[in-house]
Order: C-alpha cells, then sequence, then structure tokens
C-alpha cells in the first residue's frame, strides 16, 4: 500500500567535488516495463570516486550512484512478466536500445545509445532501485549478497577481458598486470580456463593473496624488473595474454614486451589520456592490442554460472553501512582496500516491514 509514500535511505551526490549525503527519499515506484528492487550490496567501485570528482560528464547530479547491485525483486512495473517477486538478483549495468547497429551485431555493452544504472540514471546506492527487468539477471540463492553485487562490474569485465576478447584457454600464459579488485577475480577465472597466471603489482599483500587464489607466479614491480621477471618464469617464451589493469601512458608498451610475437595485450584500464607504445612490437611482431569495456549479458550470465557452480568465489575484503558513504569513498581514493568492498543493508528490513520505527 501507497509504496510511493514509503522513505528509503539512499546516498545522494549533490555537487560534484563535495561529501556524498545520506537522505530519506521516497521509494521509487518501477516504471513500464521496470521492476523494483531491495538492494541487499551494492560493490563500491573507483568509478564512484572519478564520479565525484566530476570526471565522467555525462553523469548529472543531484543523483544517487552505485551500479554493482544484488538484491531481490519486490515489486514489478506495468507489463514485466517472467520475473517473480522474491528473485535474486544482481543487475546488468547497461541499459540499451536493442536497434543500433552495435545491440544489432550482439554487441550490446558497446550501445550507442546506452544509459547505465549508477551513472546517467540512479543507481544502488541506496535501500531500493527501480531498473528495466531486462537488466535483472537471476542468481541462485546461494551467493552472498556481497560477492554477487561485484559479479557485473569486476567479475564480468574480467571474463570479458580474458575468455572473450583474450580468447584464453587452457596451457596460454596469461599475465595480469595490476593485482586490485578486478585482478583477484581474472586470476580465477584464468585458473578456471586451465592457463598459467603471472600477477604483477605492487603491493606484497596484493600479490599474497593472488597467490593464494592460484597465481603460479608473481612479480613485485618495487622491486622487480617485469619483463625480466616475466621471462624467466615462462622459461623465455613470455605470456600469450596480458591484460593491463593500470593503464599508465606506458602501461601498453611494457606489457607488448612481456607478450609473444602474435601475442595480445588487453586494455582493461586507463588512469592516462593517451599511450606510447614501440611501433617494433606490434607491425613487426603481429601483437595485438584490444580494449574491453563492461560485459555483454552473454558473458554476465557465464560469470553468474561460474559463481553459482563455486568455480569462482567473488572476492570482497570489507562491507560497510551506506552512513559510512565518505569513509568508504576515502578508503577507495586512498587504494587503501586489498580487493572490492561493497555496501550491505539490513536483511529484517524487507519491503513489507515498516520503513521507520
Ligand atoms: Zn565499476
Ligand atoms: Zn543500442
Amino acid at each position: 500500500m501507497a509504496e510511493g509514500k514509503k522513505k528509503m535511505k539512499a546516498v545522494v551526490l549533490k555537487e560534484f567535488h563535495k561529501p556524498f549525503v545520506v537522505e530519506e527519499l521516497p521509494v521509487p515506484e518501477p516504471g513500464p516495463g521496470e521492476v523494483l528492487v531491495k538492494v541487499m550490496a551494492s560493490g563500491l567501485c573507483l568509478t564512484d570516486v572519478h564520479i565525484q570528482e566530476g570526471v565522467l560528464k555525462t553523469v548529472k547530479v543531484p543523483y544517487t550512484p552505485g551500479h554493482e547491485l544484488a538484491g531481490i525483486v519486490v515489486k514489478l512495473g506495468e507489463g514485466v512478466e517472467n520475473i517473480e517477486i522474491g528473485q535474486h538478483m544482481c543487475g546488468w549495468i547497461d541499459v540499451v536500445c536493442h536497434t543500433c547497429m552495435m545491440c544489432r551485431m550482439g554487441r550490446e555493452n558497446l550501445c550507442l545509445n546506452r544509459v547505465r544504472i549508477g551513472f546517467e540514471r540512479n543507481g544502488s546506492h541506496a535501500e531500493y532501485v527501480a531498473i528495466p527487468a531486462e537488466n535483472v539477471m537471476p542468481i541462485g540463492e546461494n551467493i552472498p549478497w556481497p560477492s554477487a553485487a561485484v559479479i557485473p562490474d569486476a567479475v564480468a569485465c574480467m571474463y570479458n577481458a580474458i575468455k572473450v576478447q583474450g580468447k584464453v584457454k587452457a596451457g596460454d600464459k596469461l599475465l595480469l598486470a595490476g593485482m586490485g579488485a578486478l585482478g583477484i577475480q581474472g586470476v580465477q577465472i584464468a585458473k578456471y580456463l586451465g592457463a598459467a597466471v603471472y600477477a604483477s603489482g605492487r603491493t606484497e599483500a596484493k600479490l599474497e593473496l593472488a597467490r593464494k587464489f592460484g597465481a603460479d607466479g608473481t612479480v613485485n614491480t618495487r622491486e622487480q624488473n617485469l619483463q625480466e621477471e616475466i621471462s624467466r618464469l615462462t622459461g623465455g617464451e613470455l605470456c600469450d595474454v596480458a591484460v593491463d589493469l593500470i593503464g599508465t601512458d606506458s602501461s601498453i608498451d611494457e606489457l607488448l614486451r612481456c607478450v609473444r610475437p602474435g601475442g595480445k595485450v588487453i586494455a582493461a584500464a586507463y588512469a592516462a589520456d593517451t599511450f606510447t607504445v614501440n611501433f617494433q612490437e606490434v607491425v613487426i611482431k603481429e601483437k595485438e592490442i584490444i580494449g574491453i569495456r563492461g560485459a555483454s549479458p552473454q558473458a554476465l550470465r557465464e560469470a553468474i554460472g561460474l559463481v553459482e557452480k563455486g568455480v569462482i568465489d567473488p572476492y570482497v575484503c570489507k562491507t560497510w553501512k551506506i552512513d559510512e558513504v565518505n569513509e568508504a569513498i576515502n578508503a577507495l581514493r586512498g587504494f587503501k582496500n586489498l580487493a572490492r568492498t561493497a555496501f550491505t543493508f539490513e536483511t529484517e528490513n524487507s519491503h513489507n516491514s515498516s520503513p521507520t520505527e
């Protein structure tokens, strides 16, 4: 009854470069074709920091960020079929048009008309969010909520990078450069595919975590030369594929020198506007540089399947309450976390309970 008048807690970014605030807002009404989701966990991403800093020009304030959504469908908008109330889900981030050239090619993650949950429309750093029904990705009830929240971004992006674009297969040698929230999920995906995995980074604790998740070798680039170590670890053969999770102006060039002739470097991060590479590495040695952005719904479904089967255990190192939003964002900004973090929400506060005492 009077669902629209019910209140919820939501993180709001009112102005760029200012702290986030937590406000009581009306619970949104799902429009035609949409569902209302009771958010159970919402992953925190470095992009939330970039959004606060006004880097993403398509984001308009005031609004609620949060693009790594896991929760329970609690209400169906007009015309929604095939989804049951109570369905556990995570959310595909891109709301796409299905009619543009890229959608018709089956590359919906490159839709020319996309808007994104938590970017150009309100996201999941709130107790409830309304999203298009087609962005609901059903998940098994065995998946813990914080783990479910990081599948659409951290896990699915790495699946896209390693399996879909990198085409990594059993026996391949893979370098994941830059251990962090995405890299640690990548180690598990690559081990599942049967590859030998090498991880590089500058923080020993993150490299230790990579080894715990199965990395065959690690390189601490504070102390060791990456190219030399990769050559040593691979008996001089170098890697078949390297994934750049650093994104500086020189990181791609360094990774080109860590892959064999005909090898691939997957560009999965950008911290600088441009990068420089050596022509010889690309032209004479036929090496490829391939960009990745997010993941297609198909890649996301496959990633969910691997988590349901226990092949991948999405790693979340800490959970926060949304009242701690500024502390949580500042920890991200300072690169203080070992891996992904997520907001979690009270389980007893179901859609039937009274919103406030
Ligand atoms: Zn993200
Ligand atoms: Zn499209």
